[in-house]
C-alpha cells in the first residue's frame, strides 16, 4: 500500500519507518525543510534507539522516502496520515491549527479516492471537522472524490518506540465506514499476526481512547507521588509501599514509580486538553484537576528540599544535574522536570553543571549562554566541585556509578535522587546526605547512619 505520513516528528518518523519496514511504501512530509534535508543525508533529527538502522535499511530499499511537497506526496498515496504536533493552547485545549493544515493542504492536492487517518492526538470530534474541511475544499475545488476520515490514535513511548509500534499492545481504529475499516484492517495486517490487536470502534471513542490511557497513566504517577508526600511525613518507604500494592494482581506495578512529576510532550497536554473538553461540555472533573494539582506540586518537591537543605542559600552554590531528558532513552526535552529545577536553581543564583547521554545538544538551544552554566560531557565531570548532585532522569548509565569515586570530586556530599535510583541506607554509608522521593533521608556526614524524616 502507498502511504503518506504528513509530520515527521516522533510518531510521524517512526511510524513511517515501521510501515516501510513492514512492506509498504511510504513518503514522510514535512514542512520543516531542515528536518527533511537532514533526514535526506541519512541524519536522524530526534534520538530513538534503533531508528537511525531502520531508517537506513527502508531507505535503501526505496521503501522509505522523504519530502516537503505536498502535490507530488498526495499525488503518490492511498492512505494519508497526519502526525503533525497537538501542542496546548493558553486555555489547555489542543491547538488543532497543525492538524486542519495538513488536512487542507491534502484536500488541495487530491487527485482521487484517499483515506485520511489522523494519528496526532486530537479532542472528540476532530474527525468531523477534518470530514467537513476536506469536503469543503473539494467543493471549492469542484471535486467530487470519495474520501474517508479515520481516526487512528498512536500509544507509542519514546524511548522504546519502535517496539511499541511493531508490537502494539492494541491498534485502534475509529471509523464507522466499513470500507475504510477493511482497509485499515489490511494496512495493519503485518502487524496483527501473531494475535488479533485491531479494535474497531467509533471515531469519538477512538479520539477519547488515546486521552483516557494518558490520563489513567498519570492518574498512577500522581497517585504514587501524593502518596510519597505522606510516606516522608509518616516516616513510610513509597518504594515497599510500590511493592506492597503491585503485587495485588488486580493493581500490577506499571507506572507506580514517585519521582519528580511526570513531563514529556504528551502527558502534560493531553490531560490540559481532556480537562478543556470536558470545561467545553460543562462538565466537572475534580480527578483529572487533582491529577495535574499533584504533578505541578511534585515538580516542586526538590526545590523544596534543596532550599531546606542549604537554609535557602543557593547563591554561588554549585549542583550537578544527571539526566536533562524527561525520560530516559529520548532527547525530548518538552516539559522535562530537570529544566524546572535548573531555572530555579538559576534565579537563586546557583551555578549549574549540566550532563545528558543524549539530549545536550537540544538543551544548549533552550539555554541562553550564562557563566552560571557549565556543560559537562560526563556525570564525573558534572560532579565536579559541586554542593550537591541532583539526578532528574533515570539513565540506566546512572545505575551502577562508582560513587567512592564521585564524592572525593564534589566540594559537598548531598545528593537529591529524584527518581528514587538507589539506596538510602548504602548512599549514606558511602558518605552522601541522601534525598529521595518517598523514602527515608540519611545523613551520611553524621558519624553513624541517622534516618530523618523530611520537612
Ligand atoms: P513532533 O513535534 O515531534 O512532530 C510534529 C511534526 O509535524 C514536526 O516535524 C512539524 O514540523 C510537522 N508539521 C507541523 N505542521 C505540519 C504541516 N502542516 N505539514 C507537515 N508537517 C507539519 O510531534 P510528535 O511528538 O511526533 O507528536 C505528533 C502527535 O502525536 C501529537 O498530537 C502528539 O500528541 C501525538 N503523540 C505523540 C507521542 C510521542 O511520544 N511523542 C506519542 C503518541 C502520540
Amino acid at each position: 500500500m502507498k502511504i503518506l505520513v504528513v509530520g515527521t516528528g516522533y510518531v510521524g518518523l517512526v511510524s513511517g519507518a515501521c510501515f516501510a519496514e513492514m512492506g509498504h511504501h511510504v513518503i514522510c512530509l514535512d514542512i520543516d525543510h531542515e528536518k527533511i534535508m537532514l533526514l535526506k543525508q541519512g541524519k536522524i533529527p530526534i534520538f530513538e534507539p534503533g531508528l537511525k538502522e531502520l531508517v537506513e535499511r527502508n531507505v535503501q530499499a526505496e521503501r522509505l522516502l522523504f519530502s516537503t511537497d505536498y502535490k507530488s506526496s498526495v499525488e503518490a498515496s492511498d492512505v494519508c496520515f497526519i502526525a503533525v504536533s497537538t501542542p496546548s493552547q493558553p486555555d489547555g485545549s489542543a491547538d488543532l491549527s497543525y492538524v486542519f493544515q495538513a488536512a487542507n493542504q491534502i484536500a488541495e492536492e487530491m487527485n482521487g479516492s484517499k483515506v485520511i487517518v489522523n494519528k496526532s492526538t486530537v479532542p472528540v470530534g476532530t474527525c468531523k471537522e477534518v470530514e467537513k474541511l476536506i469536503k469543503l475544499k473539494l467543493q471549492q475545488r469542484g471535486k467530487r472524490y470519495a474520501f474517508h476520515v479515520v481516526s487512528n490514535p498512536e500509544f507509542l513511548k519514546e524511548g522504546d518506540a519502535i517496539n511499541d509500534c511493531m508490537k502494539p499492545d492494541r491498534i485502534i481504529i475509529g471509523t464507522k465506514s466499513t470500507r475504510a475499516a477493511e482497509l485499515m484492517q489490511e494496512l495493519y495486517s503485518p502487524f496483527n499476526l501473531s494475535h488479533d490487536r485491531i479494535l474497531i470502534m467509533d471515531p469519538a471513542s477512538a479520539e477519547l481512547t488515546k486521552y483516557a490511557a494518558n490520563a489513567m497513566l498519570a492518574t498512577r504517577i500522581s497517585f504514587m507521588n501524593e502518596m510519597a508526600g505522606l510516606c516522608e511525613l509518616v516516616g513510610a518507604d513509597i518504594t515497599k509501599i510500590r511493592k506492597g500494592i503491585g503485587s495485588d494482581k488486580r493493581i500490577g506495578y506499571s507506572f507506580l514509580y514517585a519521582g519528580v512529576g511526570y513531563g514529556g510532550s504528551c502527558f502534560p497536554k493531553d490531560i490540559q486538553a481532556l480537562r478543556a473538553t470536558a470545561k467545553k461540555e460543562e462538565y466537572k472533573t475534580p480527578l483529572l484537576d487533582a491529577i495535574e494539582e499533584v504533578n505541578q506540586r511534585q515538580k516542586n518537591v526538590l526545590n523544596t528540599k534543596i532550599l531546606d537543605y542549604f537554609s535557602s542559600e543557593l547563591e554561588g552554590k554549585t549542583f550537578a544535574i544527571w539526566g536533562l531528558s524527561f525520560k530516559p532513552g529520548t532527547d525530548d526535552l518538552r516539559e522535562a522536570p530537570a529544566l524546572n529545577l535548573i531555572r530555579f536553581l538559576l534565579e537563586n543564583g546557583a551555578l549549574v553543571r549540566l550532563f545528558d547521554p543524549v539530549a545536550m545538544t537540544k538543551a544548549k538551544a533552550l539555554f541562553k549562554k550564562s557563566p552560571q552554566i557549565q556543560w559537562c560531557k560526563n556525570e564525573a565531570m558534572a560532579a565536579t566541585g559541586a554542593d550537591a548532585i541532583c539526578l532528574m532522569t533515570e539513565w540506566k548509565q546512572f545505575r551502577f556509578i562508582d560513587f567512592s569515586e564521585i564524592l572525593p570530586l564534589m566540594r559537598g556530599r548531598a545528593f537529591f535522587d529524584g527518581r528514587n535510583q538507589y539506596h538510602p541506607a548504602e548512599m549514606g554509608a558511602k558518605g552522601f546526605d541522601y534525598f529521595s522521593i518517598g523514602q527515608p533521608v540519611v545523613l551520611g556526614a553524621k558519624a553513624s547512619v541517622e534516618i530523618a524524616s523530611v520537612s
